[in-house]
Formats: structure tokens, sequence, C-alpha cells
């Protein structure tokens, strides 16, 4: 009987000490970040996608209405007067290139990237391995930023925005200009204020012309002598 109370007492022990190391172990793995969806490998013949070629934001400025002809007016009065001012959607290829950072950083410290694409899930949650290593943390610079990859970021892919597209700045940009600008209308709203703002001036101009050879001529006789 006291054998009997020893050995459930022991039994009992036993599993208090097993219990948490079986929870205890299994709870973090649970918890871990699934690097899965983003190893598997990418085609590197896959078409550029649409969203590259002539991103939302784009096919929304480029537009001809209203909206766009006052801000492209507006911005070319803020030219004139001489304020340089950034495009806002520079701030989106500034978190690309954050981005890009922690890429580095990564293979610095890793000596390779554990995955091949890349999303906002991967960028944006806590226990996602490439925290660690966005500092300073990318922001979307508008509710429609949205980031993604295109190609395999270990062999040459890049980072862009789903609505903004990869940084004009970036190599991709320059490598693709002739598709890029394939993809995008020929006459946009800039081109719209450019007809809206130069015509009148091709117009007056042989007016112009016109006028000034009348007022020399007037000039002309009026004027003989020479300073011989
Ligand atoms: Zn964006």
């Amino acid at each position: 009987m006291h054998n009997l109370r020893t050995a459930a007492l022991a039994l009992f022990l036993v599993m208090l000490t097993l219990i948490p190391a079986i929870t205890g172990h299994s709870a973090p793995l649970a918890q871990e970040f699934d690097l899965t969806p983003y190893q598997q490998s990418v085609a590197s013949d896959a078409a550029i996608p649409a969203e590259i070629l002539y991103p939302p934001f784009f096919k929304e400025i480029d537009a001809i209405n209203l909206k766009n002809i006052y801000r492209e007016i507006r911005s070319r009065f803020h030219f004139f007067a001489g304020l340089r001012l950034e495009p806002s959607y520079f701030n989106c290829y500034k978190m690309q290139r954050r981005i890009d950072k922690a890429l580095e950083r990564m293979i610095a410290d890793k000596g390779e990237l554990p995955f091949s694409s890349l999303d906002d899930r991967l960028l944006y949650d806590q226990k996602s391995p490439l925290e660690p290593y966005l500092r300073p943390m990318p922001l979307k610079s508008t509710g429609n930023c949205t980031f993604k990859s295109f190609g395999d970021l270990r062999h040459g892919g890049i980072v862009y925005c789903a609505y903004h597209g990869p940084d004009v700045n970036g190599s991709f940009y320059n490598e693709h200009f002739a598709e890029i600008s394939q993809a995008r209308p020929l006459f946009t709203s800039f081109d719209m204020v450019e007809l809206l703002l130069f015509l009148p001036a091709l117009l007056i101009l042989p007016f112009i012309w016109w006028i000034s050879k009348k007022a020399l001529q007037k000039d002309q006789p009026a004027s003989p002598e020479s300073q011989g």
C-alpha cells in the first residue's frame, strides 16, 4: 500500500515535470514563422506583371481629367516658382530601398536569404525572420501600398510596390525602360497640360515675329549713320 502510494506520487511528479517540457517545447514551434511559401522556386523567365509595367498609381495620374490637369498645372507653377518638390510617390521608392538594405543586412549576417520572395506578411509579421533587419522600418506612404517581389530575390529579383511600381531611378526600371514605356499611353494628362500651355505660345510666335520685323523695317531708314 505504501509502495503504491509512493509510485503514484513519483508518477505524478514525473508528469508535473514532463507536461511543461512537452507544452513548453511545442508552443514556440507552433508560433514560428512559416517560410515555406516564400521558399518556392520562382520562374526566371516569368513575364513582367502589369503592375510593374504600368502601375495603378500612374494609371490614375495619367488619366485626362480635371483633377489631373489641375495637379499638372500646379506642379509647373511650383517648378517655375523654384520649388523643386520631390513627388510624393518617391517616398514609396525610399521605403523599397529600406527593404533592399534589410535584405543586404540579412545576407551579410546569414550568408544568404532564407527565402526567394517576399510580401507584406513577411515584412510586417513580428515573428518574421527579416524583422530584426528592418531598421528603420519601411512604412507605407499610402494605404494602397503593397510590397511584393518579382523574380528570385536570391538571384537578382526585385522589391516593388503593387501600387507605385518599382523605383523609377532603380536599375530594373532602366533595364526595362523600353517595355515600360510601351505599356504606357502616348498621350497623358502631362502631355495635355503641355499642349494647353504651349499651344498659345506657338500661336503667338508668328505674330511676335511679324511685329518685330515691322519694327526693324521702321528702324532701318531712321538710323543711316555709319560708324566708320
Ligand atoms: Zn507604394
